[in-house]
């Protein structure tokens, strides 16, 4: 089926990145909800949210379920989530009920020192293209954002880098404070680990608090992952999914 992509998502890069000074946050609060809607209206059910409990996602949750008060989920886990995270999750999933917990049973032991990309696939990767089939997902909705550190300043509102699996970032031009703004002035729960001073949360052997420019910066600290990605956001996630080499953005 041929989807229609709104017009107003179709800009050039460098218009994007200007966008994220030029509106305020009221026009990103606005424009997240017109993508949330447009998505939910072209794929129905099979528009789904990739929660990742983070602040972004929980922004971007909030935001789902006010457009589409039966909006779909997932979550991934793994074995190495801190404590906190998981009584979060626990809190936050008996509160959603359409949110579904993904995880890898597979003992990996202490591949996150040696080999933490191929960790991130087995407990990250794996279950979100798990999910990506059970839930025969055709738009995933992410909570990223284009000033979120160095790897993630090429995307696009809506993309398909996986062919056949539509991404939407509807929060992509939000800045980390807009996301605090959002968060406060909506009550929405955060982890608590974030009042210890975390700016970006992942796995306990993998993030730490750290300070500076990078709002990344404290994940895979010491290492050549450091500030990176798991994975989720630049593998292919179809079963026979091919990844292009750039995002493919979509309405140009
Ligand atoms: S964040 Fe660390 S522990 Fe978690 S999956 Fe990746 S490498 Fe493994």
């Amino acid at each position: 089926m041929a989807h229609r992509y709104p017009d107003f998502i179709n800009i050039s890069h460098d218009d994007l990145r200007e966008l994220v000074d030029k509106l305020h946050f009221g026009q990103k609060v606005e424009r997240a909800k017109r993508l949330l809607a447009w998505a939910f209206n072209e794929y129905g059910d099979n528009a789904v949210v990739a929660n990742s409990l983070g602040k972004d996602s929980m922004v971007v949750w909030d935001l789902a379920v006010k457009v589409n008060p039966n909006a779909k989920g997932f979550i991934v886990t793994t074995a190495y989530k801190p404590a906190e995270t998981i009584v979060f999750m626990n809190e936050i999933a008996a509160e959603y009920p359409n949110l579904s917990i993904y995880r890898s049973d597979k003992d990996v032991g202490d591949l996150y020192r040696s080999n933490p990309d191929q960790c991130c696939q087995v407990l990250k990767v794996e279950p979100v293209r798990r999910a990506v089939e059970e839930l025969d997902v055709e738009c995933w909705i992410t909570g990223l954002r284009c000033t979120e550190g160095r790897t993630r300043t090429d995307f696009r509102e809506i993309e398909e880098r996986d062919k056949g699996l539509i991404k939407l970032n509807p929060v992509l031009l939000f800045t980390e404070r807009e996301v605090w703004q959002y968060l406060a002035l909506n009550k929405v729960k955060i982890n608590p680990l974030y009042a210890l001073g975390y700016r970006s949360l992942g796995c306990a052997p993998c993030t730490a608090i750290a300070g500076g420019d990078n709002e990344r910066a404290g994940r895979w600290l010491n290492t050549s992952k450091c500030g990176g990605e798991c994975g989720i956001h630049t593998q292919p996630l179809k079963k026979l999914g091919v990844l292009s080499d750039e995002a493919t953005p979509v309405g140009h």
